[in-house]
């Protein structure tokens, strides 16, 4: 199942070159073109899905299987002292590539790197609501 019209179809085909990291039958990574960091990478299935919504649970098992390993090798080789893990679903998230991908951005104290992180909070009974909307959602 690919996309010839999905530029990270054509990177897994080896129709675009990118520079490759780690591979196997199902998965890539490789460096971010326009990297937030020295070290950005790119883990992606080689079959095309668009979120995290649609990829069967042991497709990513698999992807993310190797998630340790490549975090551990992209921090010691940037010397990075963090990494931001990160995996955006839908325009609004900023998903721009709509084939799954997850970035490893590798971090340091200083690196000026960070989100918006305003911390909201609830009303009285919107978290449980929510909580039960949700319990609703992922009853079989
Ligand atoms: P997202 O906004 O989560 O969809 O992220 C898409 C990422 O893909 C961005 O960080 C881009 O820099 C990266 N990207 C787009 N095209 C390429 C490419 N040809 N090679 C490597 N990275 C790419
Ligand atoms: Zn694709």
């Amino acid at each position: 199942m690919q996309d010839s019209d999905c530029i990270f179809c054509r990177i897994a085909q080896g129709q675009i070159p990118a520079l490759r990291v780690w591979e196997s039958d199902a998965a890539l990574a490789f460096l971010d073109v326009a990297p937030l960091a020295h070290g950005h990478l790119l883990l992606i299935p080689k079959q095309h899905y668009h979120d995290v919504r649609d990829v069967p649970a042991e497709v990513l098992a698999a992807l993310t299987s190797q998630l340790p390993a490549l975090a551990g090798a992209v921090m010691r080789a940037t010397d990075a002292t963090g990494l931001n893990l990160l995996q955006n679903t839908g325009r609004s998230s900023g998903q721009a590539v709509f084939h799954l991908h997850f970035h490893l951005i590798p971090r340091t104290e200083a690196d000026g790197l960070g989100y918006r992180w305003n911390a909201g909070k609830y009303g009285e009974g919107q978290a449980q609501d929510l909580q039960s909307r949700i319990l609703d959602e992922l009853r079989p």
